[in-house]
C-alpha cells in the first residue's frame, strides 16, 4: 500500500487548496500525482465504474478525496466547494474537477474565477489552525471583499500554477480590480456577499421558487417586468434591474461578474434583467444581486427564514 499522509480538510477549505496541501505534506512532485497516489492508496483504481468517456477518473479523485476527509462525496463537496452556492450539482463536480486539473498556467476557463484570498484572513488562519489556507468562501463568484475583514481580496494566477500553495511572497504583487473604498461606499456589494454566503449552508434551488415568487411581485409593482414576469415586453421608458444596479454598484463589478456595460441595448436578454422569470436557471449570483437591490435586510431575513 502506498503510504501517504492524510491531512483532514480545514473548515471551508476549498477543494483545489486541499489537493494542493495534500501534494505539500506528501512531497509529490504535482496535484496530478498527488491525486494518483491518493486513488491508489484506497485502491480505487482496482474498482470497476460504468465507462464514462471523459470524467472517470474525477470520480475516482472525488471519491479519494472525500475518504481522505472522513466524509461522503456530497458532504466533501457541500462544505469544500461552492457548487451548492453556485448553483452547480454535485453530478458535474467530476466534470468540473477534470477542467481545473487540466488548466494549465495562464489559461483560463469560463466560469473560473481566478484563486482570491484575503491577506488578514492568512494571518487569522495561521494564528487558529497554523497554516494558511484557501478559504472557499473568498471563491465564491461575485466576491472581490472578504465578507470578515471588509478588505479588498486578492487574486492570484490560475490554482495549480503553484500547486495551489498560498505564495506569502507575492501577495505584495496580487492584482484586483477592486478598491478598498467600494465595500463600503456601495451597501449592496455587502448585502450580495451576505446572501451568496448564506446559498453555502442553504442551496438557491431549494427556496427558489419562493425567492422567485417574492423576486416577481417585487419586480411586477416597480415596472421591471409584466404581470406574466415578461422582461423585453415592459414600455421602453420603464428600468432595467441593471439599470438599477448601475446605480447601487461599481461598473466594472458589473461588467466582470455580469458581463453588463452600462447604455449597452439588448437588456432584455441579459440573465440578471429576467431573473424574475428564470424558474431557479439563471446564475445564482443574479438571484442575489436581485434581492440585494430590491429588498431591505429584514425582508430579505423574511424571505429566508420562510423558504
Ligand atoms: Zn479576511
Amino acid at each position: 500500500m502506498t503510504q501517504l499522509i492524510l491531512p483532514r480538510p480545514i473548515e471551508n477549505e476549498f477543494i483545489l487548496g486541499f489537493i494542493g496541501r495534500i501534494k505539500r505534506v506528501n512531497l509529490e512532485s504535482s496535484s496530478s500525482e498527488a491525486l494518483r497516489k491518493l486513488v491508489s492508496h484506497f485502491k480505487l483504481d482496482q474498482e470497476d465504474l460504468p465507462y464514462r468517456m471523459h470524467y472517470y477518473q474525477s470520480e475516482r479523485h472525488l471519491r479519494a478525496l472525500a475518504l481522505t476527509s472522513g466524509k461522503s462525496v456530497d458532504e466533501f463537496l457541500f462544505y469544500h466547494s461552492n457548487f451548492a452556492a453556485e448553483g452547480l450539482t454535485p453530478e458535474s463536480a467530476a466534470q468540473w474537477l477534470s477542467l481545473r486539473m487540466r488548466a494549465k498556467k495562464g489559461k483560463r476557463y469560463p466560469e473560473s474565477k481566478l484563486p482570491h484570498l484575503c491577506r488578514e484572513c492568512i494571518g487569522q488562519q495561521v494564528r487558529e489552525v497554523n497554516t494558511p489556507f484557501w478559504d472557499r468562501r473568498h471563491q465564491l463568484d461575485g466576491l472581490y471583499w472578504c465578507p470578515v475583514h471588509k478588505s479588498v481580496l486578492l487574486a492570484l494566477d490560475d490554482w495549480f500554477a503553484n500547486d495551489a500553495q498560498i505564495p506569502l511572497a507575492a501577495i505584495a504583487y496580487a492584482r484586483t480590480p477592486a478598491t478598498a473604498d467600494e465595500f463600503d461606499k456601495y451597501p449592496v456589494l455587502r448585502s450580495f456577499s451576505e446572501v451568496m454566503i448564506r446559498f453555502l449552508q442553504y442551496p438557491l434551488w431549494r427556496s427558489a421558487p419562493r425567492i422567485e415568487a417574492c423576486l416577481q411581485s417585487l419586480a411586477i409593482a416597480q415596472g421591471l417586468c409584466t404581470q406574466e414576469g415578461d422582461v423585453p415586453k415592459v414600455p421602453v421608458d420603464s428600468p432595467f434591474l441593471s439599470d438599477i444596479a448601475f446605480k447601487e454598484c461599481p461598473a466594472w463589478w458589473l461588467n466582470d461578474v455580469f458581463g453588463l456595460q452600462r447604455g449597452v441595448d439588448c437588456k432584455g436578454c441579459s440573465a440578471l434583467n429576467s431573473v424574475f422569470s428564470a424558474r431557479g436557471h439563471a446564475p445564482s449570483v443574479c438571484y442575489a444581486l436581485a434581492l440585494s437591490l430590491l429588498l431591505s435586510s429584514r425582508e430579505r431575513a423574511h424571505v429566508f427564514d420562510e423558504s
